[in-house]
Parts: structure tokens; sequence; C-alpha cells
């Protein structure tokens, strides 16, 4: 989508600090860590949100979480969380699916 930030990101058009990219997703440090470890995987192709998740482009989301676990055990990343906000009262800022991963400091439960 032109007007969509994380498709600017992903076509380099505006930088990012990248952790990781293959065919089907890209993955780079959030702009405004929330923990010592933060970064966000996102699919290539433009997909809202979860939401959007259908029959047609799960498996990119699969994909995703093998990705997720084998950068987190490259990085040496026991424990961690991931996080998909999905509208704005659940906090989702930008409208491209994202996931957080998020680690490297004691978290709470419930999220805030
Ligand atoms: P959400 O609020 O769940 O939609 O997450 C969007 C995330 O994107 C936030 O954590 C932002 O800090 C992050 N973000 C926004 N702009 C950029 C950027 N240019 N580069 C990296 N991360 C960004």
């Amino acid at each position: 989508m032109s007007d969509c930030l994380f498709c600017k990101i992903i076509s380099g058009e505006i930088p990012s600090s990248k952790v990781y990219e293959d065919d089907v997703c890209y993955a780079f440090n959030d702009i405004a860590p929330q923990a010592p470890t933060h970064f966000l995987v996102v699919p290539k192709t433009h997909i809202g949100s979860v939401a959007e998740v259908d029959g047609g482009n799960s498996a990119a989301v699969a994909h995703i979480f093998e990705v997720i676990a084998k950068l987190t055990k490259e990085m040496g990343v026991e424990s961690y969380r991931v996080v998909s906000n999905i509208g704005e009262q659940a906090g989702q800022s930008v409208p491209h699916l994202h996931f957080h991963v998020l680690a490297g400091r004691d978290m709470t439960w419930p999220p805030g």
C-alpha cells in the first residue's frame, strides 16, 4: 500500500534497523523500544492486522512465527513476549500486521 508506513520500511523508502529479511517477511528494531530487545516482524504483503488473516495469507503468519523462533534462538533469548495489537482500542497505531517481540526485562500480566 503506497501510504503505509511499514510498506515504505519494507521497500526501503523509509530507513529502518533491519534484523532479518526473507521473501515473506521483514524484521526491524522498534523505533521506541519498550524492552532491551524489541523488534517487529511484518509480512511483506500488506495485511491490515490479525483481523484480516485468512486461508489465503495465513501461511505468511505461520512463517513469521518460525522466523521469531529462529531469531530468538540465534539471539540467545529464551523468554520473550510476542504481541500483536488489533484496532485502536488495543493500541494498534500502524495498520500493517506486525508482531512485537519483546525481551530482556521482567514483564507483568495482565498487560496494560
Ligand atoms: P502498534 O502500536 O502495536 O501498532 O505498533 C507500532 C510500532 O511501530 C510502535 O511500537 C512504534 O514504536 C513502531 N514504529 C513506528 N514507526 C517506526 C519506524 N519508523 N521504525 C521502527 N518502528 C516504528
